[in-house]
């Protein structure tokens, strides 16, 4: 197993590099770094998407015919990681790494021509309509309704935690359409309008302060019959493949990024006397993430051999989600303590890169305690740890 990049892999990764050095302003930058959120806002998001299109490099893992650069696995990698450590925004994936992939996968011509283009160039911002309240983990006990009338189908229910919905012009859902047999078999994907009257977004604020998440209620909201994907009945079979995208992915680049702040804080931070990153308590603290981190890193490049090798990614790919958002959740926590007393001064403004209000402490402090706080969620979101091991159990370990 060969765990070095080739020549042609580091001039491509000397080509990201000057790509990143060009077009990631100091502005989306600094952004970046304010942000206690998982996603960038919406105006900071679509200017770096639209750079990333321009340069053909927005949908990196679309195949080329739908507009992806082409790039094998490698090059996929070493671009998610080259973007993290530069500070750049991470792509919001709704529309470009979801439901993108289920459109082109099995939806209809029409839709593809329609669709496809509009996620790209950041005409239709979208979000994910899967849980419900009493539906999160065991999602197939979904109840939000599509009953056909004709050329239309009419959705009441509800949605929940729904990322970005108040910015959204497009919501992909998970409605039943059937009631009888097992509940997997009666799901449909249906693509909705936002603007649809019927609809309504009610905010959720998180204990970070953020909007992130709504609560998005269906009332007799109707959809043409021609925004279904797929078969009618069939929709678990697409829900599970957009999953395969919304848990993959490289995570080790965006952990290293996250490593350089919590040294650089550690160093600036002391016990009274010395420099926390001297302190023996404090640097065994941030040693134990930093090889984390490290073997993190090494298993994501053996897989990424065997990728190339024209293998399967094997069962270690499993394992990294909760790994990842172990050490990511310690690092905020590390980060906090370092801080003491300067985190508790805790802004309720939002974006922090939007206000001017005055902030006490160093210059790193303002996002230190919301991205703590908005970390709890990482072992939620997209499948809670707890799932995440269950499957390691039945599908790697076959307890
Ligand atoms: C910040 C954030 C953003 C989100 N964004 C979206 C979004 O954009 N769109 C969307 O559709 N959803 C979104 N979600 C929802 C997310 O997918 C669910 O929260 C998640 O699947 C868990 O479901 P739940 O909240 O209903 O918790 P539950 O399923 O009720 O779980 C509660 C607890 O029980 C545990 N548990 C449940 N079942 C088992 C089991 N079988 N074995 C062991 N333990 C179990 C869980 O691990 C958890 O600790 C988001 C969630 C968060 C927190």
């Amino acid at each position: 197993m060969d765990l070095n990049f080739t020549g042609d892999d580091l001039a491509f990764q000397q080509e990201v590099r000057d790509f990143l050095d060009e077009n990631l302003t100091p502005d989306i930058k600094d952004a970046t770094a304010l942000t206690t959120t998982v996603f960038v806002e919406k105006d900071v998001a679509l200017k770096w998407q639209a750079k990333l299109h321009a340069r053909g490099w927005l949908a990196w893992f679309w195949p080329e015919e739908y507009g992806g650069p082409g790039w094998n696995s490698t090059q996929r990698y070493i671009f998610q990681t080259e973007c993290a450590l530069a500070g750049a925004p991470g792509i919001i994936p709704m529309g470009v790494r979801y439901v993108g992939p289920v459109i082109f996968t099995f939806g209809t011509q029409e839709q593809k021509d329609f669709f496809l283009p509009k996620i790209l160039n950041g005409e239709h911002y979208w979000c994910q309509g899967y849980s419900e309240p009493g539906a999160g983990s065991d999602l197939a006990s979904l109840k939000c309704k599509a009953e056909r009338d004709g050329d239309e189908y009419v959705v009441n229910g509800t949605k929940i935690w729904t990322t970005h919905a108040q910015h959204a012009d497009w919501i992909f859902c998970l409605v039943r359409t059937d009631n009888t047999g097992k509940k997997q078999q009666g799901i449909s994907f249906l693509l909705i309008d936002m603007n649809t009257p019927g609809i309504k977004v009610d905010p959720i604020i998180t204990m970070g302060l953020d909007h992130e998440v709504n609560q998005v209620f269906f009332d007799d909201v109707r959809v043409p019959v021609s925004n279904l994907v797929g078969e009618e009945n069939q929709g678990w079979e697409y829900a599970k493949f957009l999953l395969e995208f919304e848990r993959g992915g490289a995570a080790s680049g965006g952990l290293k990024a996250g490593l350089k702040k919590l040294k650089r804080i550690a160093s600036a931070q002391t016990d009274g006397e010395t420099p926390l990153i001297n302190e023996p308590a404090f640097a065994s603290e941030i040693a134990q993430c930093e090889i984390g981190v490290m073997g993190l890193e090494n298993t994501e490049l053996r897989i990424m051999s065997q990728l190339s090798a024209g293998q399967p990614p094997g069962p270690e790919s499993s394992v990294l989600n909760t790994v990842a958002t172990a050490i990511s959740q310690r690092m905020s926590e590390l980060c906090v303590e370092a801080l003491d007393y300067y985190s508790t001064p805790f802004k309720h403004v939002r974006p922090l890169y939007g206000t001017n209000e005055y902030f006490p402490g160093p210059d790193y402090a303002p996002p230190v305690m919301g991205t703590y706080l908005n970390r709890r969620a990482q072992s939620i979101f997209g499948g809670s740890n707890e799932i995440q091991r269950d499957i390691v159990a039945k599908m790697v370990l076959r307890l």
